[in-house]
Formats: C-alpha cells, sequence, structure tokens
C-alpha cells in the first residue's frame, strides 16, 4: 500500500505542477487580450483561486490549536522539551546561516550598485510618499506582546502592531497632545478645533502669533487618532500568540494526568477529523492553484521591471534561496540524517509547490502535515508539534530576503553599511523573519523595521513592491522546505528515543 500511495502523491505533485504552469498560461493568455485591464474580470477569474485559499485558511486555526495540544498532551514534559529544544536549536541556526548568506551574496554582487556611474539607479525607481516607520524597539515590543495576547478569542482575528505617525509642528510630547486633545473635546466626543488651537499655544506647541492659518495646521480626528503613539489592534490572526496559548494549554494537560484526560481526547479527536477535511480539501488544490496563479499574474502591473536593475536584486535573493533551499540545507539534513535529502524532500514536493502557489506558509501547513506523515512516514506525534511552531517562527527565506533587501536599499541609498550596521541588519532580518506572520508578503512588513534598524529610508520598500509579488512565493517555498527538513531531523533523530518510550508504555500496559 505504501507504494500505492507514493505513486499517488507523485501523480498528485505532477498535477499540482501542471496546475501551476496551466494557470501562468492562462493569465499570460488573459493579458494578451487585455482582459486584466478591467479589474472586475481579474476577480472573476481569481475567484475560484479565493474559495481554494479561504477552505486552506479556515482548517488553520482548528488545526495548529488541535496539533499542537494533541502533541504535548501525548507527551511526557521531559520528552516534549526535548523535541522541541531540538526543533528551536535548528530554527534559529538556519535562520542565522540564511541571513548570513544573503549579506555575502548582496556584498559581493552589489545589485544596488549597478547603473551607478552611468545614470543613478534611483531614478528610474519610484518613491512613493514617506511613511512614519516604527522603530526597531516598537517592532520588538509588538512581537512579544503578540506572544501574549490580552484576549485569545481576539487573538483568531486581530494583532497588536505600534502605530506611529508623530505630530509635524512643534508638539513633540504625544502624551501632551492627547492631553490637550481631551480637554478640548466637547461632551459629544467632538473636537473643538478652535479651543485646541488656542490650548496647543499656551502649551506652546504652536507659536502664538503663528501665520498658518487655523484651518491647515489644525488636524482632523481621523488625523489626531492616528498620531497617538501606540499599539492598535490590526486584522489578522496573531498567530504566535495562538502558537504560545496552545503549547501552555498542551504541557499543563500532559501535567493534569486522569482529571484533563477528556480534553485531551477532545483535542485528539478534532486533530483527526481535521487532517481528514484537509484530505478533501487536497482533491480541489490543483484547480484552485491553477486560478490563483492566473489571477496573480494578471495582477502584475509591469513585468518590465523585472527585467530593470531591480532585476540584479531580484536575482540576488533567488540565488540565496535557492543556494539555502538546495544546497545548504540539504547538507544540513544529510549531515544529520545520511540519508538522501532530495528522496525525502521529493515526498513534500506537494507541500513546497503549494507554498509557491499561496505566498503562504500557514495556508500550506495543513499539506505540510500531510505530506510529511503519509509519504515520509513523520511521526505524528513529531510533525503535529514541530510543523505549527515551524511555520510560525522558522522563516529562511524571509530572513535572507531582509538582510538582501536592506543592504540592497543601503547600496541605492549609497549608504556605506559598517561592519556594526551590518550585524543590526543580521539580527533585526533574524527577529523580523521570526516576527512575520506566514501570510503573503508579511515579510515586506517586518522589512521596515530592518530598515529602521540601520537607519534606512522605509521609502524604499515601495521599489522593491514591484518585483515582490514573485520574491514572496519562492522565500515562501524556502521558508516551507526548511520547516519539512527540520522536522525530518527532528524525527529521525528521535526515533530510537520514541521507540524506547512506546516499548516502555507497551511494557506498562503489559503489566497492568
Ligand atoms: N509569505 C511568507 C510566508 O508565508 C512570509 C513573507 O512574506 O516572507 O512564509
Amino acid at each position: 500500500t505504501r507504494i500505492v500511495h507514493c505513486l499517488k502523491a507523485e501523480w498528485r505533485m505532477i498535477a499540482l505542477i501542471f496546475a501551476i504552469a496551466l494557470g501562468a498560461a492562462l493569465g499570460f493568455t488573459l493579458r494578451a487580450f487585455d482582459i486584466h485591464e478591467n479589474p472586475r474580470n481579474v476577480m472573476y477569474v481569481g475567484f475560484i483561486g479565493e474559495v481554494f485559499l479561504n477552505m486552506l485558511k479556515v482548517v488553520i486555526l482548528p488545526l495548529i490549536v488541535s496539533s499542537l495540544i494533541t502533541g504535548l498532551a501525548q507527551m511526557e514534559s521531559q520528552t516534549s522539551g526535548k523535541i522541541g529544544l531540538r526543533a528551536v536549536a535548528y530554527y534559529m541556526s538556519t535562520t542565522i546561516l540564511a541571513v548570513i548568506l544573503g549579506i555575502a551574496l548582496v556584498s559581493a554582487i552589489q545589485p544596488g550598485k549597478i547603473g551607478k556611474g552611468g545614470k543613478p539607479l534611483t531614478e528610474d525607481l519610484e518613491v512613493p510618499d514617506a511613511v512614519e516607520p516604527a522603530t526597531t524597539a516598537d517592532t520588538f515590543l509588538d512581537l512579544i506582546r503578540n506572544m501574549f495576547p490580552p484576549n485569545i478569542v481576539q487573538a483568531c482575528t486581530a494583532q497588536y502592531r505600534t502605530v506611529l505617525k508623530p505630530p509635524k509642528e512643534n508638539v513633540t510630547e504625544t502624551f501632551d497632545l492627547i492631553a490637550v486633545m481631551n480637554s478640548s473635546t466637547m461632551p459629544n466626543g467632538i473636537l473643538n478645533t478652535t479651543l485646541f488651537v488656542e490650548q496647543l499655544q499656551l502649551s506652546g506647541a504652536f507659536p502664538m502669533n503663528a501665520t498658518v492659518p487655523p484651518e491647515k495646521t489644525v488636524p482632523t480626528n481621523e488625523e489626531l487618532s492616528s498620531w497617538i503613539i501606540g499599539g492598535k489592534f490590526v486584522e489578522g490572526m496573531n498567530i504566535l500568540g495562538i502558537v504560545i496559548f496552545a503549547i501552555v494549554f498542551g504541557i499543563v494537560i500532559s501535567k493534569s494526568g486522569e482529571e484533563a484526560k477528556p480534553l485531551a481526547n477532545f483535542f485528539l479527536a478534532l486533530n483527526v477529523v481535521m487532517m481528514k477535511v484537509v484530505g478533501l480539501i487536497m482533491w480541489f488544490a490543483p484547480v484552485g492553484i491553477c486560478f490563483v496563479i492566473a489571477g496573480q499574474i494578471m495582477k502584475v502591473d509591469d513585468f518590465g521591471e523585472m527585467i530593470s536593475q531591480l532585476g540584479m536584486y531580484f536575482l540576488t535573493v533567488c540565488a540565496g534561496l535557492f543556494i539555502h533551499g538546495l544546497i545548504v540545507l540539504p547538507l544540513i539534513f544529510f549531515i544529520f540524517t545520511r540519508r538522501n535529502p532530495f528522496t525525502y524532500l521529493s515526498g513534500a514536493g506537494r507541500a513546497i509547490a503549494t507554498a509557491f502557489a499561496t505566498s503562504s506558509s500557514t495556508a500550506t501547513l495543513p499539506i505540510t502535515m500531510e505530506c510529511l506523515e503519509k509519504n515520509n512516514g513523520v511521526d505524528p506525534r513529531i510533525s503535529r508539534f514541530v510543523l505549527p511552531i515551524g511555520a510560525t517562527i522558522n522563516m529562511d527565506g524571509t530572513a535572507l530576503y531582509e538582510a538582501v533587501a536592506a543592504i540592497f536599499v543601503a547600496q541605492i541609498m549609497d549608504i556605506p553599511l559598517g561592519f556594526g550596521k551590518i550585524l543590526a541588519v543580521s539580527i533585526t532580518a533574524t527577529a523580523a523573519a521570526i516576527g512575520a506572520a506566514g501570510v503573503p508578503q508579511a515579510g515586506l512588513v517586518t522589512l521596515v523595521m530592518v530598515l529602521d534598524a540601520v537607519g534606512l529610508s522605509a521609502e524604499y520598500v515601495g521599489t522593491i513592491l514591484a518585483v515582490d509579488w514573485l520574491l514572496d512565493r519562492i522565500r515562501t517555498a524556502v521558508n516551507v522546505l526548511g520547516d519539512v527538513i527540520g522536522t525530518g531531523i527532528v524525527d529521525i533523530s528521535c526515533r530510537s528515543y520514541l521507540a524506547d518510550l512506546d516499548a516502555c508504555a507497551a511494557e506498562a500496559a503489559g503489566g497492568a
């Protein structure tokens, strides 16, 4: 049956690759007939893909929670600690390796310097309006805040993000500003602008003889609320918070003995059912993926960017991703397991293809689990514990991309980065990859933190946007590949240990 299953898995993977090619062909054909110019058409073509992505997304929450809780509840806490430690050690070290590789490549190739001397590169690049980025400290705090959500139900739909738009003029103390604003607000909650300006003048924030007409200087209520420094819950699941909560929950169940058994059984049943649902969704995957790709190709503004100077940046990131994904990680796998990494990876081919198609490691998680357990025979106790954590914190592709992008921006801006700044890029790129959610283009958001760490302008995020849709797919594939290899290493290295445990348990059961 195993051979039959492998054959089936291979056919399914061929079907997925075929779907990606067909989707690309469909997208380009529709573009050729200018069908993409009407956004409504793009929406229609992407519709089936949208439904498919929703199918994947809807299983994420019950799957992550039930997998982690089941994985941990079934294990002795000592065992889970051992497995968790190995997984985290692998995740951290490979992420750092990816960052180092990215820095080496971007420093050697220098994509940001290409074209300089002749026409300055920056002239070609469109710089969007400046946005005030949150500082590195803000982003670090957000990462910690998201680990400890105040409300677990809210964490399923919202995450915390610092919003920072300091007032222009002389108002530097935001808290003063808020105080003034509150005292100028009428009982119905509407801001009394005349009073507000007067109070600002009294507090010294606006010059008394300000020549600027008040209508111009007085911000709207909306602007004022966005000036407030502090956190805000933005849309998007706080997966990190949910993962931490589930880990604690699972460990406590494992330590609570008989009393907690019904809970453990409940999550086990939920987990089994969710995996069956995933199996059903997989039948729809080739059709869904075909339309996801076709819709994306219709949405791209300008393919010309890919062959312009930005192309060199694109190629640098790609080279790094390929070296890391196809040489470094397989080598690590071989060193630790003495097995052929590519045979192992071929079992997870569908997961990697889905990561490419969806640009989301979290959305791919159900498929990654299915592939590893069914094709590679990974122990579910390992995969259901190690994979959800990996999909949340282990993003080698994203880390590599963040490092390359930050140094690329420094190169375009002609700012030399010394050792200290390169170190800052490495540390923040690692943190940014851990903090990025496994959703499309999350890395682009956390890139702002890396740029800010070395004093680079976040404006340039706009310049790399043109090629990000494709880079995102490739780095997501590498992110998932990293999770697959890591889970394989942990699985193989813990096999004899788990077998011993099973033998002990069987003996104890037999004795009883
Ligand atoms: N899309 C990536 C992922 O899901 C994250 C990123 O934007 O780098 O893994």
